[in-house]
């Protein structure tokens, strides 16, 4: 395993990101290589980790002055042995090739758990929607898709939103996808409900964590009810945790952004999480303007250089990253820890670095890894998909009960697999070695391609 990880980190030796996804799956895989010892003669662990495919190319466009701009595309196609590529596009300034790589790796486990039949892809770019206007953001996504419409479809690959990319980037997207190729399909998710899009698909990877946060809780005979929660971010994934955890009699005290958080000692209600929504989806605001209108509650601006976010100190019952990878360093985990916090349940792709990792599992935190926790929201993409080709709509209920039973069903394989290798409890082997064991008999059926 040394050697296997030592060579990629050698090819590629700036992608860090990528180096700590493969990282943590290799630790929980290894009992699995050595359960199997002709997956070590079909070198399966060098397969998996190189990608079917890299697509990288230059996106121009104006702006409102018109002035050109060159931004980078990327679309990194991973493993399609259990289904076509499947897996969002983020378009923020910090995207790389690395990033992108370790989001694609994440998603072909999660795609693996959910039990639905999609393979693992992600895309993006560097471009920043932030403060540009929405013709700037059209003509983005225009000459964005009119690269990658080469390279996916719905039987192919299907990209959908993650960061950056909401309903309006989603439109912009299918509408050059369809002028392009002349042919109206289901192949991205996340549309809009009156051209193909699915209910629940917007609420579905924050409703989707609270559920799993709630399984896990009732191992322990526990639930949300009256639990003070910690949530961090102020985009999709958190907007609708919040308003799942307020569903459960949950109580939120915090919300965040790129900039800083707000912490409401009275707790976030209906109204208050109704203006959330308002100010980030509709005014695209900043989550500083939440202390102005709420003045019982305070902003505090988070200075990056910090050795810790001030948000993870604060005293609680349970903690959901929802906002990026990395945000819960070592000594975030020890302040949550220290702070009483016994559930972590990631939104988030990859949130918390190893060592905070290895906090949770030392203290024996009910610690729910993001490619377990936030495998709604691709689920319910895969709904999505299935309901485009039978051309029809499930009602809401259906959704939604749908996406509950899938979220119970990925808990009870993380906790099965982990308890299969002897290591009860620990949801993050689990998710890892279920999600590469189904993955890994798919690609020795299919040969060496
Ligand atoms: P949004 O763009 O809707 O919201 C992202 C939120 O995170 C914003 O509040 C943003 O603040 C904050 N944020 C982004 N980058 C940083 C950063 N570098 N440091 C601190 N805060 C940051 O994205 P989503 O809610 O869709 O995605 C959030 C996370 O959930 C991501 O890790 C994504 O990969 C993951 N995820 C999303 C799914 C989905 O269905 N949308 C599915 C599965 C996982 P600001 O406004 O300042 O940028």
């Amino acid at each position: 395993m040394e050697t296997i990880f030592s060579s990629i980190v050698q090819r590629d030796p700036q992608e860090k990101e990528f180096h700590q996804a493969v990282q943590e799956v290799m630790q929980s895989v290894r009992p699995v290589l050595d359960r199997n010892p002709e997956f070590r003669r079909q070198a399966v662990m060098e397969r998996i980790t190189e990608p079917e495919r890299v697509i990288m190319f230059r996106v121009p466009w104006n702006d409102d002055q018109g002035q050109v701009h060159v931004n980078r595309g990327f679309r990194v196609e991973m493993n399609s042995a259990i289904g076509p590529y499947k897996g969002g596009l983020r378009f923020h300034p910090s995207v790389t090739l690395s990033i992108i790589k370790f989001l694609a790796f994440e998603q072909v486990f999660k795609n693996s758990l959910t039990t639905l039949s999609m393979g693992g892809g992600k895309g993006g770019s560097d471009f920043n929607p932030k403060g540009r206007s929405d013709g700037e953001v059209m003509r983005f996504c225009q000459n964005f898709m009119a690269e990658l419409q080469r390279h996916i479809g719905s039987n192919t690959d299907i990209p959908a939103g993650d960061i950056g990319v909401g309903s309006r980037e989603i439109g912009y997207l299918f509408g050059m996808y369809k002028k392009l190729r002349n042919e109206f399909t289901g192949v991205l998710t996340g549309k809009s409900l009156d051209w193909g899009g699915s209910l629940i698909r917007p609420e579905s990877t924050g409703y989707g964590m609270v559920y799993f946060a709630a399984e896990m809780l009732a191992i322990r005979e526990q639930t949300l009810e009256g639990r003070t929660c910690l949530v961090s971010g102020s985009g999709n994934v958190a907007q609708f945790a919040v308003e799942k955890i307020l569903e459960l009699g949950g109580r939120v005290v915090t919300l965040s952004d790129s900039s800083g958080y707000v912490f409401d000692e009275e707790g976030l209600d209906r109204d208050k999480l109704a203006y959330v929504m308002h100010l980030k989806n509709i005014r695209r605001g900043r989550i500083r303007e939440y202390a102005g209108k709420y003045p019982r509650a305070v902003y505090v601006e988070v200075d990056p250089e910090l050795d810790h976010n001030p948000l993870w100190a604060h005293h609680a019952d349970c903690a959901f990253p929802c906002a990026t990878q990395n945000e819960i360093n070592e000594k975030d985990a020890q302040n949550l820890v220290n702070s009483g916090v016994s559930l972590v349940c990631e939104g988030a792709n990859m949130p918390s670095t190893p060592g905070a990792v290895k906090v949770f599992l030392d203290n024996r935190i009910l610690y729910g890894p993001g490619k377990a926790a936030n495998a709604g929201g691709v689920a319910v993409s895969g709904l999505e998909m299935a309901q485009n080709s039978m051309r029809l709509h499930w009602p809401r209920e259906e959704v939604d009960q749908r996406l509950q039973q899938i979220m119970k069903r990925i808990h009870r394989t993380c906790l099965n697999s982990a308890a299969e290798y002897g290591l009860e409890g620990n949801y993050l082997a689990g998710a890892n070695i279920a999600g590469f064991v189904k993955v890994v008999n798919a690609m020795l059926d299919q040969g060496l391609v």
